[in-house]
């Protein structure tokens, strides 16, 4: 089963691919995460990533269709995918179909979470991760148990990212707007988009989702 999360910075993508994997076994395909590891290692894609995504823009399609064809090869990616942040761009979108078709793989559901925009800052400058054992928090929304300690490893180290503060959430609003929001007729017009409700609680997205995929 293969399948892209559609949604503005701070609709709970990340999250839910995350349950997804835990529970169904396909692979979360973040590519948010995938160059942000890039940037820690300093690698030569991390560099020329860097200052783009501290701006909130994003980078360019000729790197994140590369970074992505790479990664969907690899055998763990055989029994299905969640695309979480791929793709972003109408071209990112081509590229990713001619991909598919290429490795015989099929698009099942692109699942649009649909959010109210104006709950998205306050969703994004609140939330925090594990810096060991990556478990992702937000103060108001998803606290720790014990106040500084991760609920799952008990690390007291937790980081945030840089680019999520009300500033760099403009630009990455209006790049969603511009550049992402497009694809939306593009899978509705292929019979592929479902729709589930992002604002509701974090299970109840969950159960949607779910359901989606079961096909009801
Ligand atoms: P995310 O974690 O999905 O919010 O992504 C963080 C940042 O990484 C974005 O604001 C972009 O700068 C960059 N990025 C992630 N995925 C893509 C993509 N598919 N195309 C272009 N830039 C991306």
């Amino acid at each position: 089963m293969n399948i892209i999360l559609l949604g503005p910075p701070g609709a709970g993508k990340g999250t839910q691919a995350q349950k997804l994997q835990n529970d169904v076994g396909i692979i979360q395909l973040s590519t948010g995460d995938m160059l942000r590891a890039a940037v820690a290692s300093g690698s030569d894609l991390g560099k020329k990533a860097k200052a783009v995504m501290e701006r909130g823009e994003l980078v360019s399609d000729e790197l994140m269709v590369g970074l992505i064809k790479d990664r969907i090869s690899q055998p763990d990616c055989a029994k299905g995918f969640i695309l979480d942040g791929f793709p972003r761009t109408e071209a990112q979108a081509k590229a990713l179909d001619k991909m598919l078709e290429e490795g015989s793989h099929q698009l099942d559901d692109v699942i649009e979470m649909e959010v109210d925009e104006k709950a998205l800052t306050e969703r994004v400058v609140g939330r925090f991760t594990c810096a060991k054992c990556g478990t992702g928090y937000h103060e108001k929304f998803k606290p720790t148990k014990v106040s500084g300690v991760c609920d799952v490893c008990g690390s007291t180290e937790f980081s945030r990212r840089k680019d999520d503060n009300a500033e760099t959430m403009k630009t990455r609003m209006a790049a969603y707007r511009a550049q992402t929001e497009p694809l939306l007729p593009y899978y509705r017009a292929r019979g592929v988009l479902k729709k589930v409700d992002g604002m509701a609680a974090m299970d109840e997205v969950y159960r949607q989702i779910r359901a989606v995929l079961a096909g009801t």
